[in-house]
């Protein structure tokens, strides 16, 4: 038998797996669109997206086409060369976004690390080493890095690991006062995630952001927007800030960038870019030949008119179907999101209980996702079909009157 034969079940996870997820009872083994089929040949509906990563689905012909047809040219030549696909997608990236400039990463936190790292050098180099303060939003979040977790405003993903950087400081998102109290000329980087993603898809508030790129030029500080969730199509937009009209400095992007290929990116100025001098920053794998290629395909299918307008009209069949469900079953206090980032905040009666909104689902055959323990959260597809959404939300519809029926 060869490796790739050994059987393996999902109880083989507890026995040789780092505890520090809890995944489902179901071991996926194939996808097609925004369909997902288990070992056992179970088939469910992807309203999950991996977590808000596979932006046009599974298997798709184009992205399929990308990567087997750059892996039999060349997967990997070292940061020591470039190569064609990371400068092909760097061109489509900056010309369709406010930036220059691009630094090609692995992953979402990696990108934010490189967001941080710049922002400080920045001000270090411009304005000296008093000036690397950095303000962020309390619950959101960017990464699992230490620098990362610290930058989110989440203790319980930064406390119990050592001493933390210092400098990082957080306030109410949404909520200009407090950081017109907090901000100074000390501030190198304002860091916000345009819709707050992991605490619960809030949207920011188009003024406020507006008025927060304000407080930065006053203060010489960086905005920063991490779009790892919101990026790539996600909001109806290539990018979030597209939407609110507010050009941040800095923008990180990763999840949807590569459809489920692993890759991250930080887009921002000339200006800023050359404080990024040769040999102060780096990734090995950061920029590799095969995850460029991907993203480039998906770049190609996602920033065309018909994608992005699509968006917007599966976002209203999803809101208009989660409406028409807690009509019925009065679940959620609303339905609230960008796009296809779809949040569902429970009543006060259900609170704590998105987890077992999932699980109903899952025995329905439906993945959906939860965004701290009170949103049950949507992140399909973008190309996902009228019939994948009317049948998965049947099949929601379904799993929330089993958890109403308690
Ligand atoms: C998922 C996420 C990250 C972290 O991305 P990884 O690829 O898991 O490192 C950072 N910021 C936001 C907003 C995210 O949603």
């Amino acid at each position: 038998m060869s490796v790739s034969d050994m059987p393996v079940q999902r109880a083989d996870f507890d026995q040789v797996m780092v505890p520090n997820y809890a995944p489902a009872a179901f071991i996926p083994v194939r996808g097609e669109g925004s369909r997902v089929w288990d070992q056992s040949g179970r088939e469910l509906i992807d309203f999950a997206g991996g977590i808000a990563v596979t932006v046009l689905g599974h298997n798709h012909p184009k992205l399929v086409a990308a990567l087997t047809e750059q892996a039999k040219k060349i997967w990997h030549v070292s940061n020591v060369l470039t190569n064609e696909p990371a400068l092909r997608l760097a061109k489509k990236l900056t010309s369709a976004t406010f930036a220059d400039k691009v630094f090609f990463a692995n992953s979402g936190a990696e990108a934010n690390e490189a967001a941080f790292k710049l922002a400080r050098r920045y001000a270090h180099d411009k304005f000296g080493p008093e000036k690397h303060e950095i303000i962020a939003a309390t619950n959101s979040f960017h990464g699992r890095t230490l620098f990362t977790v610290t930058v989110g405003g989440q203790p319980k993903y930064s406390d119990g690991f050592g001493p933390k950087l210092e400098g990082i400081s957080h306030v109410p998102f949404n909520d200009l006062e407090a950081l017109k109290a907090q901000i100074s000329d000390k501030t190198c980087a304002v860091v916000l995630e345009p819709v707050q993603g992991e605490s619960g898809i809030l949207p920011a508030d188009a003024e406020y952001l507006k008025a927060v790129r304000e407080l930065c030029n006053q203060h010489n500080a960086l905005l920063v927007f991490d779009e790892v969730q919101t990026g790539m199509g996600r909001s109806g937009h290539l990018y979030a800030y597209q939407h609110y009209g507010v050009t941040p400095d800095i923008l990180s992007s990763a999840k949807s960038l590569g459809g489920g290929f692993p890759i991250g990116a930080i887009l921002t100025t000339n200006e800023i870019a050359a404080h990024f001098g040769v040999g102060t920053h780096g990734s090995t794998y950061g920029g590799n030949p095969l995850g460029c290629a991907v993203a480039e395909a998906v770049f190609d299918v996602v920033n065309t008119p018909e994608c992005l307008a699509g968006v917007a009209e599966r976002h209203a069949r999803f809101k208009a179907g989660l409406e028409a469900i807690n009509a019925k079953y009065g679940v959620f206090q609303t339905v609230r999101g960008l796009g296809l980032l779809i949040g569902c905040p429970l009543v006060e009666a259900y609170k704590g209980r998105a987890k077992d909104f999932m699980s109903a689902a899952e025995a329905e055959g439906l993945m959906v996702l939860q965004a701290s323990p009170d949103v049950v959260r949507l992140a399909p597809s973008l190309v996902i079909t009228n019939e994948e959404i009317d049948e998965g939300l049947a099949r929601l519809e379904r799993a929330v009157a089993k958890v109403v029926a308690g």
